[in-house]
């Protein structure tokens, strides 16, 4: 294709851009696709001047709430602001226009960076050995799984079926468990919001394959009893599997693997400062103990004479989970982050996060109910429920029309009418102390009136939508909605 420039006045009036004459052959498109997915007719689109197109994308972009607009305390979900310099960093030319086919000599500082940043996550994990291609949380959680998988199988061990999950759990634990073949049993979470230990020990036999965690788990809290419940799921032959998605209250602190995890998972883009949200790219590296790392997917970055190489000759991999390797425009900004933190630095992150989360949660405790005993760690779970069914959603909505994202909310489902709130540490006391007056505001209301905030959110390019709708039948394109779609 030749896109010459043109004088915008030989451009048809109201028209963009014209491509030049195309210089390649004309396709017959009908022989590679089915004939229902080829399009004669683009319905009733007219040519746009480019400034109409200027303006159109720049007030989608204004509509658009990000951490960048405002505070986005969406519990789990780490919205944290993200250092603008790590952005620079992945854009550099010779990280970004790298060619995923360009032979290893050729990209010899890549493969080191990946080196690099596998051993960072190794020291700040306390694992063996890390892969870095998985491309999210959850699909870190399923390589995890097979890696469990794959290590009881070589040890003749097929019988086992049971995962073990707390009924507190992300709800890709479960989905990441059943993916990889075993059964989900849960685990009940006590009245302090924690493992219940006797619950625990009534589940655990030969059959069960391992246990996932998250710790601190979705209230926020920290478990005490964790070395406890490590010893007790080895006991039965059984792995432990962390699901560090969230590392923010721990980073710098304390260390998967010395609480007795064998596997865990990271996400690069809630912790280590990737702009994340609405389904871009991100990387959920995955950690092992010694006794799995013969597992581990390949291809594997090893440096051999001192040159790094893409090895994919090990034997008792469970193969290759993700092309290439992995999302690497996430791995330079985690890795230019933590570079830039350092081992201090990192620790005042969870500090920060903790304080914050705590400070914020005894603001808000004088008048909503919070979940779990004090103190939480990165996050806290309110609870709306003494205003009835729904209140959460009404709070969420309130908070739209004041300029603030919403918690997530119905989620811890151990917590009825939950707001699973997270400051992360890069929001100020004054941000905080308007979202605490913000929320008190709306509580005020809700306890005069219970319906004042059921027509909200009245200042949003949107009014309410059907969530449920929304989730259960998405409509993802235009041309569907105008065929008759809902
Ligand atoms: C976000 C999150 C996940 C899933 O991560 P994705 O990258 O969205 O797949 C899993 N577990 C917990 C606790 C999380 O917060």
């Amino acid at each position: 294709m030749n896109y010459e420039y043109r004088n915008i006045f030989e451009i048809p009036p109201g028209r963009g851009f014209e491509a030049g004459a195309a210089d390649t052959p004309e396709v017959d498109l009908a022989a590679f696709y089915a004939e229902e997915f080829v399009r004669d007719d683009f319905g009733p689109m007219r040519d746009v001047a480019t400034p109409e197109v200027v303006r159109h994308y720049t007030r989608l972009a204004a509509m658009n709430f990000g951490v960048d607009t405002g505070f986005y305390p969406l519990g789990s979900c780490t919205m944290k602001y993200n250092p603008k310099v790590n952005e620079d960093a992945a854009a550099l030319p010779g990280f970004a226009a790298l060619h995923p086919y360009a032979p290893a000599r050729d990209v010899q500082g890549a493969l080191q960076l990946i080196d690099e940043l596998e051993r960072y996550l190794v020291e700040i994990c306390g694992m063996s050995a890390f892969t870095l291609a998985p491309a999210a949380g959850a699909h870190g959680e399923l390589v995890g799984m097979l890696l469990t998988r794959a290590y009881h199988r070589k040890r003749g061990d097929d019988g086992r079926n049971v995962m073990l999950i707390p009924d507190s759990a992300h709800g890709t634990n479960p989905a990441s468990a059943r993916m990889a073949g075993f059964d989900v049993v849960a685990v009940a979470s006590s009245a302090d919001g924690v493992i219940d230990l006797d619950d625990l020990r009534t589940k655990l036999d030969e059959s069960v394959v391992g246990m996932m965690i998250t710790n601190p788990n979705t209230l926020g809290l920290f478990e005490p009893d964790i070395l406890k419940v490590a010893d007790a799921v080895h006991g039965v032959g059984g792995l432990l599997y962390y699901d560090g998605a969230n590392l923010n209250a721990v980073v710098g602190r304390a260390r998967p693997g010395d609480m007795g995890f064998d596997v865990c998972h990271v996400n690069l883009h809630k912790t280590f400062s990737t702009p994340h949200g609405g389904g871009g790219p991100g990387a959920g590296p995955v950690g092992v103990c010694d006794k799995l790392v013969d597992f581990l997917p390949v291809p594997r970055v090893v440096k051999k004479r001192r040159k790094y190489e893409l090895d994919y000759g090990a034997p008792d991999s469970i193969g290759q989970i993700r092309s290439f390797t992995g999302n690497f425009g996430v791995l330079v900004r985690a890795y230019a982050y933590i570079r830039h933190l350092g081992a201090a630095g990192l620790r005042d992150v969870s500090g920060a996060a903790v304080l914050n989360a705590n400070y914020l949660r005894a603001k808000v405790a004088r008048f909503i109910e919070v979940a779990g005993t004090a103190p939480c760690m990165h996050e806290f779970v309110a609870s709306s429920a003494k205003f009835g069914r729904g209140s959460a959603g009404d709070i969420d909505k309130g908070l739209i029309d004041v300029g603030f994202h919403p918690p997530t909310t119905y989620f811890p489902l151990v917590v009825p009418e939950a707001l699973m709130i997270e400051p992360t540490e890069t929001e100020t006391k004054e941000t905080l102390d308007e979202f605490a007056a913000a929320l008190e505001r709306i509580v005020t209301d809700l306890t005069a009136d219970g319906h004042a905030y059921a027509d909200a959110p009245l200042n949003a390019p949107v009014r309410r939508l059907d969530e449920a709708a929304a989730a259960r039948n998405p409509i993802l394109t235009q041309m569907m909605a105008e065929e008759g779609g809902t």
